[in-house]
């Protein structure tokens, strides 16, 4: 008896239990007929942007907990940090963090230094809580394509396109914009999307549109990034001037192996892949031999290097290389930086790192030198002496690696951010290069990091040979359509000019 009692009442709850799971599951199931459940309450199936949000959302570009507001604006800082968190992990991961930054800093440092934002850092850190405007979205977009070496549109891709946007006048009002409203057109940025035949460049970019416009720039920069044909040479002037054999021909090639390794290195959105170079008499060049100039173009607001190769230092020496030494000046795209050694210094580390000791063929004796050599232990902040050897040993002992800069790219980027204005000439005075060097080298200043240099030769406890196993090396390797550098060692190179 005792054993029923106890037995009825545990049937009959688990009956109860049984009928209570099968109404709530009827009542699931009813209810996934009638609208199915989505990842967010605003955001139903049939809404146009849906797919958009939902790989957006998958990616990790955009996030949200059950409201995702898809018709709310997306302020420029988070528009921005969508971009650079996806597309520039390696990146991001190298700023500093300062507590008493906002919190976009390191997106926005990072954007800058890939040229692709539509102001100066500091403007740009001002207006970062403000909704961002489809304008600044087409440019930063564009912009961000060029740096991931997407080739774009053809011109007449673009004027077919255009034909095709209502408010097209209106955007012609302000020249600055055509370029990337076009571009964007005409790469079907928009296409499909509900109104995007009419413009409205000051209207304020969606959070549903930001998602649109991210899942189209992925599946761009999935399919064509770092196409080989973004890089382009075009000879200008008079080239049969040049009377030594082959020499057009292997300036070509030189352009073609080296300038893709320091755009890698040190390029950007901002520094053009297209490059003009000339062939000029002496008499139009000064005393130079080779020129980096630029030219101001207004449609793009950026400063449009071209490089000049004089016809008769071309003919008597042509094995100089100066072409690689000029396009390390296309990359360093300096406007307003104070040099007394940094930028003539770096320009000849460029030739020397990436063309003289990246392959044997590019090898003069003029990049040769025996360890030590007076010349390099009396190096001293001037444009034209032996720092090619200092600076591959900073290299060497403060590269940059998978997470942070090196030495060299540091200093490199704040120039490029407008945050240093000096290399600090021969006292090395300069504040804020002497902060760089300490948070990367521990030491105050580049002339203790020289002595320690100049200590090191005499005593013999380092020594150059070539740049085999340099841990940087990743960042100009396995480039699109370039032989990665074979990195001659002394013994090579001694045979190679002894030949
Ligand atoms: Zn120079």
């Amino acid at each position: 008896m005792k054993k029923i009692t106890v037995w009825r009442p545990a049937i009959t709850r688990i009956c109860a239990i049984l009928l209570i799971l099968e109404i709530i599951f009827e009542y699931f199931s009813i209810n996934a007929m009638a609208a199915p459940k989505t990842r967010f309450k605003d955001v139903p199936i049939d809404y146009w942007a849906y797919n958009y949000i939902e790989k957006a959302y998958t990616d990790g570009a955009l996030d949200g907990t059950d409201i995702f507001s898809p018709e709310g604006s997306i302020t420029y800082a988070e528009f921005v940090a969508m971009l650079i968190k996806t597309f520039y992990p390696d990146r991001l991961i190298k700023q500093f963090v300062n507590e008493n930054e906002e919190w976009y800093a390191p997106y926005l440092k990072t954007a800058c230094e890939r040229g692709i934002l539509t102001n100066t850092l500091s403007a740009s850190m001002d207006y970062g809580n403000h909704a961002i405007y489809r304008y600044d979205m087409v440019q930063i977009i564009v912009k961000l394509l060029e740096d991931k070496c997407v080739v774009l549109p053809s011109r007449q891709q673009m004027d077919i396109a255009v034909s095709q946007i209502s408010d097209w006048n209106k955007v012609q009002e302000d020249k600055y914009w055509q370029y990337y409203v076009a571009n964007a057109y005409a790469m079907g940025i928009f296409d499909g999307v509900p109104g995007w035949k009419t413009f409205h460049g000051a209207k304020n970019v969606t959070r549903a549109e930001a998602a649109m416009a991210y899942v189209r720039v992925s599946e761009m920069v999935t399919a064509g990034q770092n196409d080989s044909r973004s890089f382009q040479i075009i000879f200008e002037g008079d080239w049969n001037a040049i009377t030594v054999s082959g020499y057009k021909e292997s300036i070509e090639k030189e352009f073609y192996t080296v300038y893709p390794r320091l755009w890698a290195r040190w390029g950007n959105a901002a520094i053009p892949k297209i490059i003009h170079v000339y062939a000029k008499h002496q008499t139009e060049m000064g005393n130079a031999v080779g020129l980096k100039q630029a030219i101001y173009d207004e449609e793009q607001r950026l400063w449009y290097p071209y490089i000049s190769i004089c016809i008769e230092f071309a003919n008597e020496s042509p094995k100089e290389r100066i072409l690689s030494h000029e396009l390390t000046h296309v990359v360093q795209n300096y406007i307003s930086f104070q040099s007394t050694w940094w930028v003539e210094n770096m320009a000849g580390y460029g030739r020397f790192r990436y063309c003289a000791w990246a392959d044997k063929e590019y090898m003069d004796s003029f990049d040769f030198y025996d360890m030590p050599d007076e010349a390099l232990l009396t190096w001293k902040y001037s444009p034209n002496d032996k720092c090619h050897w200092f600076l591959a040993y900073l290299d060497n002992k403060y590269p940059t690696t998978d997470t942070q800069y090196g030495l060299i790219d540091a200093i490199h980027w704040a120039i490029r951010r407008d945050e240093l204005k000096t290399d600090g000439g021969i006292v090395q005075n300069d504040e804020t290069l002497n902060q760089i060097v300490k948070q990367i080298t521990g030491y105050g200043n580049i002339e203790l990091l020289r002595q320690q240099y100049r200590q090191e030769l005499i005593n013999k406890t380092w020594a150059f040979n070539g740049f085999y196993g340099y841990v940087d090396n990743y960042l100009t390797e396995n480039l699109s359509a370039v032989n990665n550098p074979s990195y001659p060692t002394i013994q090579e190179v001694k045979a190679y000019l002894s030949k």
